[in-house]
C-alpha cells in the first residue's frame, strides 16, 4: 500500500495536511475485526463511528447492495422514484412514532441537519436556534453554528456561522432563552438523552421530556438530531423513547446502513411538512445522490435484519458488561469519570489523551479506539462477544493506566 500517497496527499479528518497524523492501513474487515495491511487484526471498539452496529461484511448486507448494484445503482431522485426508497422510506416509519410522515433521504448526517434546519424556518417563519452547550450536530455551516461554541468550530469559523442561542443542559436556562426570544427562535436541536463528539456526555429522560414540554409551550419545533443514537445504540430504537416524547423533526444517519454505504434522513411530521410547505412551496434542498439507491437498499437490509433478532437484549447486556468492567477504573487517580449507557461506555480522563500514544498501546493488545480530547470511549458493534469486550477493556485500562 502507498502509504507515502497517503501521507503526502490524502486529507483525514480533523487533521493537518501538511503535519498528518498516522493513519493505520486496512485491507478488510468482518463481524467485530478489522485487519491491518501487516496481518494484525484488532477488535474496532467504534463500529466506524456509531455505524457498524452488524459488524463489517455481514452476508445478507453484502448480498442485499450486491444484488442491487447489478440492477440500478443510482438514478437521479428528480422525477424518478424506486422501490429501495420507498421500502427503505415503510421501514423507516414503522419505527418511529405514528406522527411521522414525511422522510426526506439526504447523504450524510450533517446534510440531513441543514435540510431539518431549512424545513424548520420554513415552516415557523422565524430564522434561530437554539442549542445546548456541548452539543454536535454535523460540520456543515448551518449544523456548526448549533455545535457547542466553545468545543465547538466557533473558534475556527465564529464569524462566518449565524449566530444561535446556546443553554446550559438544564431547565432553567432554557426556559429563561426561550422566554425572552421565543419569537426569533424557530426550533430547539437537541441529540437525545446522549450528547456526542461534543463531549460525550449524557443528561436525564425528564429534561428531554421537559424541554418537549418547553417548546409547546413556547411555540417553537423541536429537532431531536438521533444521527448518533438512532438505531439502538442507547438500548431503546431511538433515544426520544427514553422520554416517551415526540419531536417535530427527526435526524437519523450513521447506522441507518449499518455503515455499509452514507445515508441520512430528515423525518417530520405530517404538521410540520404541512406548515413548511404551505402556499405551495416547495423544499429547495436536493443533493445529487438523493436516496442512492445502494444506500437505501443497504438501509432496508440493515433495519430488517436490526429488527430480526433481539437487539435489545444484546445491547442491555453490553451495558451490564461495560458497567461492571469500565466502571472500576474510576479508581484509577488519572481518570476523572466514567459513564455507561446502553452500548456506550465512557472514559473521561482528568488531562488530554495523547491520541498516537493511546492507540499504539490499544493496538497492541488487539483493540481499535479512537479517543478525542481527554475522553476514550467503546462503542462496539452490536454483534460484539463477550471475549472480545474483555479485549477492549483491558486496552482501555492500559491505555489510560
Ligand atoms: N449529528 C450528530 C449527533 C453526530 O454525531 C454526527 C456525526 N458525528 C453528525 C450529526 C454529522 O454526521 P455526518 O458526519 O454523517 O455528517
Amino acid at each position: 500500500m502507498d502509504l507515502e500517497f497517503d501521507r503526502k496527499h490524502l486529507w483525514h479528518p480533523y487533521t493537518s495536511a501538511i503535519s498528518p497524523d498516522i493513519a493505520y492501513p486496512v485491507i478488510s474487515a468482518s463481524g467485530c475485526k478489522l485487519t491491518f495491511a501487516d496481518g494484525r487484526k484488532v477488535i474496532d471498539g467504534m463500529a466506524s463511528w456509531w455505524a457498524a452496529i452488524h459488524g463489517y461484511s455481514h452476508p445478507i448486507l453484502v448480498e442485499a447492495i450486491q444484488k442491487q448494484a447489478a440492477n440500478l445503482s443510482h438514478v437521479m431522485f428528480g422525477g424518478l422514484t424506486h422501490e429501495p426508497a420507498i421500502n427503505a422510506g415503510k421501514k423507516l416509519l414503522s419505527l418511529l412514532p405514528a406522527e411521522f410522515s414525511k422522510i426526506f433521504f439526504a447523504d450524510s448526517g450533517s446534510v440531513a441537519v441543514e435540510v431539518a434546519m431549512k424545513t424548520a424556518i420554513q415552516c415557523a417563519r422565524k430564522t434561530k436556534f437554539l442549542s445546548l452547550k456541548n452539543a454536535y450536530h454535523g460540520d456543515t455551516a448551518g449544523a456548526m453554528s448549533v455545535c457547542d461554541p466553545i468545543n465547538g468550530m466557533h473558534s475556527f469559523f465564529g464569524n462566518a456561522l449565524p449566530k444561535q442561542f446556546f443553554a446550559e443542559t438544564n431547565e432553567k436556562d432554557i426556559r429563561e432563552i426561550l422566554q425572552k426570544n421565543s419569537k426569533d427562535i424557530a426550533a430547539v436541536i437537541v441529540e437525545p438523552i446522549v450528547q456526542g463528539a461534543g463531549g460525550m456526555k449524557f443528561y436525564s429522560p425528564q429534561l428531554l421530556k421537559k424541554i418537549r414540554e418547553l417548546c409547546d409551550e413556547f411555540d417553537v419545533l423541536m429537532i431531536a438530531d438521533e444521527i448518533a443514537t438512532g438505531f439502538g445504540r442507547t438500548g431503546k430504537m431511538f433515544a426520544i423513547e427514553h422520554a416517551d416524547i415526540v419531536p417535530d423533526i427527526i435526524c437519523v444517519g450513521k447506522a441507518l446502513t449499518g455503515g455499509m454505504l452514507t445515508l441520512s434522513a430528515m423525518i417530520c411530521t405530517e404538521k410540520v411538512a404541512q406548515g413548511a410547505c404551505k402556499n405551495g412551496m416547495p423544499l429547495m434542498h436536493g443533493p445529487t445522490f438523493m436516496a442512492n439507491p445502494l444506500a437505501c437498499a443497504a438501509a432496508l437490509a440493515n433495519l430488517n435484519l436490526l429488527t430480526s433478532w433481539d437487539w435489545q437484549k444484546k445491547v442491555l447486556f453490553i451495558e451490564k458488561y461495560l458497567k461492571e468492567n469500565l466502571m472500576p477504573l474510576r479508581e484509577n487517580e488519572k481518570v476523572a469519570d466514567v459513564r455507561v449507557i446502553g452500548a456506550i461506555g465512557v472514559v473521561e480522563m482528568k488531562e488530554k489523551i495523547n491520541v498516537a500514544q493511546f492507540q499504539a498501546d490499544c493496538i497492541e493488545r488487539g483493540a481499535w479506539l479512537r479517543p478525542f480530547g481527554k475522553l476514550a470511549y467503546i462503542m462496539p458493534p452490536y454483534i460484539i462477544e463477550e471475549e472480545e469486550l474483555k479485549t477492549l477493556v483491558e486496552a482501555i485500562a492500559f491505555a489510560a493506566r
